[in-house]
C-alpha cells in the first residue's frame, strides 16, 4: 500500500518489497525494522512476519494509479538491492517507475556493490533518483558507496546515521550537481 510519509523530502512511500536484513554498522538504529517488529505474529498484519523479506507483487502498479505527481520513496521499509530480491523483480519495479514518467522516485540503497553490479542491466528513465548511504566519518567507521554513483544514472547521496533534514539538504545540494 502506498502511504503519504512525513519525510521532508518525499511525498509519497511505495514498498513492492518489505523486510530487510542488517548490512553495516548504519544498519543499527534501523526505523524501518522496529517498526516492522512492532507488529510481528499479529494475524492478518503488513507485518505479521516482521522484518523477514518479503515481496509484494500485488504493489508493483501502484504508482501507475496515481494521477497527481509524487516524489515517492521506493522501499521505504526495506532495500530494493537486498541480495533476496532476485533481479528480474528490480527490473520489474524499474518498468513501473519508467512508465509512471509523471512521479519522481526517490530508490536509496545501502547496498553499493549490487547496485554497480544490475546497473548497466537496468532501465534507468530521468524519473528515477538513485541514493546510495555514506555512513561514518572517518575510518575505520566510514563506508563510502559513492563511487556507486558512477554506474548506471545514479544521482544522489544521503550520509548516515543523521536526521532527515540533513539527509535532505545533502540530496538536494548534490541533485542541483548532476
Ligand atoms: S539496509 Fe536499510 S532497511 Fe535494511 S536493515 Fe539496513 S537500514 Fe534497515
Amino acid at each position: 500500500m502506498g502511504q503519504p510519509t512525513n519525510i521532508e523530502w518525499s511525498e509519497m512511500t511505495w514498498n513492492p518489497a518489505t523486510g530487510c536484513s542488517k548490512v553495516s554498522p548504519g544498519c543499527a538504529h534501523c526505523y524501518a525494522e522496529t517498526f516492522a517488529e512492532r507488529w510481528r505474529g499479529v494475524p492478518g498484519h503488513h507485518y505479521e512476519q516482521g522484518f523477514d523479506l518479503r515481496l509484494w507483487p500485488e504493489r508493483l502498479e501502484q504508482p501507475l494509479h496515481w494521477r497527481r505527481p509524487r516524489r515517492v520513496f521506493v522501499n521505504s521499509m526495506s532495500d530494493l538491492f537486498h541480495e533476496e530480491i532476485e533481479e528480474d523483480y528490480i527490473a520489474q519495479v524499474f518498468d513501473v517507475m519508467g512508465r509512471a514518467h509523471w512521479h519522481t522516485f526517490q530508490v536509496l540503497t545501502k547496498r553499493h556493490e549490487r547496485l554497480a553490479e544490475l546497473a548497466p542491466r537496468l532501465d534507468w528513465h530521468p524519473n528515477v533518483w538513485m541514493g546510495v548511504t555514506i555512513e561514518g566519518i572517518k575510518p575505520p567507521d566510514l563506508v563510502d558507496r559513492a563511487p556507486s554513483l558512477g554506474h548506471g544514472r545514479a544521482r544522489g547521496v544521503a550520509v548516515g546515521p543523521l536526521s532527515e533534514p540533513v539527509v535532505c539538504v545533502l540530496l538536494s545540494a548534490i541533485l542541483k550537481r548532476t
